[in-house]
């Protein structure tokens, strides 16, 4: 991996919530505001979670404060008995707790926009810290608040992501960011069907020469996303010129600029080129299906599927030959191969995919180990067939057959419409 070379801006994030550390909820608010950050060209240094006990937020937020110019605290800032967030900062810094007026007339607001009566405790958002200025909340009642404790500001942010993400948005990553780039200058290329290392080698000697840019690589699932950011100053004709080479160079292995998926890219392909699909799965138990009936338009392209998951039913729903699969077994080229033939027939449609294989952990043999998965994409343009040896446990090897398999369908799609 290449490293990360960008400018420290000595952030830190405190997550509040006795729920993350019971493991209960993961901590994607800390992963998505650091993500957010380093699109902006600045890094988060630590990260930091902790109970819903004032004395505990406390005293990390005395300690970070001493460390770092920026915190972003999230969480414990509702307005029930547990949310004391705004009491742990208040103390961190002795502070008083100040009554505004103005937040308790948007409380109000708030309540009969939504035709509820406000209750007592809902109040207790209208105290901040002595200092403090409120950050506006249009989602929710809870208004977040910075306050700039000798050189350090300290964002205080509600938990729920929805509030918590529009605050960043709006407000935080302006303040923080000051060196944050423009729209464009930023990229990120999605690539699928090349491992890091190779696809690493493969744009070296363009990485190299690339002045002022910075490169990332994230690998996630049987795809990698290449983040480019250029830093303030360089020149952004050459951020052109570097992505056109990139482009050039990788070809068909990127599936998507920005954030579009893997499944969202051959959902595209296939509605854009009236073509249809039909699925025989086995291995993946549906997970393909799942993943292209998840985005919206599915039934445009989406024929059907059938999970053949035993014999039998490779046999009484798709005909396949006893023969065929007494010799080589279900799991086999032979099988694959009449499986997405047969499929396409029951479905009649422009493609026919299949996949079977071994997801273990048992059922491996020397002969076919676990992680041995067979697939066929058949069209009128063509069969295309996969043979491939995932390593890992059950859930991956299923999501990596799947990830693979939608990657070979996309570039069939391409070679049909060449
Ligand atoms: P509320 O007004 O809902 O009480 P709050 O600011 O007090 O808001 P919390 O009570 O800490 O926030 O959390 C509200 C919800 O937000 C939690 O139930 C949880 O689902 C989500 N949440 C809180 N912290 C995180 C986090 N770090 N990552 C992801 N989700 C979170
Ligand atoms: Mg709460």
């Amino acid at each position: 991996m290449i490293g990360v070379d960008i400018e420290m801006e000595n952030i830190a994030i405190i997550s509040v919530g006795d729920e993350l550390l019971f493991g209960e909820i993961d901590n994607t608010n800390a992963s998505w505001i650091a993500e957010r950050f380093v699109d902006n060209g600045c890094q988060v240094n630590e990260i930091v979670t902790v109970p819903d006990k004032i004395d505990v937020i406390a005293s990390r937020l005395k300690r970070l404060q001493s460390e770092y110019k920026n915190i972003i605290i999230t969480g414990g800032l509702g307005p029930t008995q547990d949310d004391i967030t705004r009491d742990g900062v208040a103390q961190a810094f002795d502070k008083e707790l100040v009554y505004h007026d103005k937040l308790a007339d948007n409380i109000n607001a708030f309540f009969e926009e939504i035709g509820k009566e406000v209750t007592e405790n809902n109040y207790r958002q209208a105290f901040l810290p002595q200092g403090a200025e409120p950050i506006i909340n249009k989602e929710g009642t809870a208004p977040g608040f910075y306050l700039v404790i000798e050189g350090t500001t300290v964002f205080v942010l509600p938990g729920v992501p929805v509030e918590m993400k529009k605050m960043i948005d709006n407000f935080v990553l302006d303040k923080v960011c000051k060196s944050r780039r423009q729209n464009g200058y930023n990229l990120t290329l999605n690539v699928a069907g090349i491992g890091e290392a190779a696809l690493e080698d493969r744009i070296k000697e363009i990485i190299n020469k690339s002045e002022g840019i910075v490169f990332r690589f994230l690998p996630h699932g049987g795809e990698i996303s290449i983040k480019l950011s250029l830093k303030p100053g360089f020149d952004v004709d050459n951020f052109a010129k570097v992505v056109a080479e990139i482009k050039d160079e990788l070809g068909y292995y990127i599936f998507a600029e920005g954030d579009k998926s893997l499944a969202e890219v051959v959902s595209d392909l296939l509605r854009e080129n009236n073509f249809s699909l039909a699925l025989a799965e086995s291995c993946t138990g549906g997970l393909i299906a799942k993943r292209l009936t998840d985005i919206p338009g599915a039934s445009n392209f989406f024929k059907g599927g059938v999970v053949v998951y035993s014999n039998e039913s490779k046999l009484r729903l798709l005909n396949l030959s006893e023969e065929t699969l007494e010799r080589d077994g279900a799991v086999s080229r032979s099988a694959a191969d009449q499986m997405a033939d047969k499929v396409r027939e029951l479905f009649n449609a422009d493609f026919g995919v299949s996949v079977t294989g071994i997801a273990g952990p048992g059922g491996g043999t020397e002969e076919k180990p676990v992680g041995l998965v067979y697939s066929t994409i058949w069209s009128n343009t063509g069969k295309f067939q996969e043979k491939w040896n995932f390593s890992g446990a059950r859930r991956k090897i299923r999501w990596y057959a799947s990830q693979y398999i939608l990657n070979k369908l996309r570039l069939a799609i391409l070679e049909a419409i060449k």
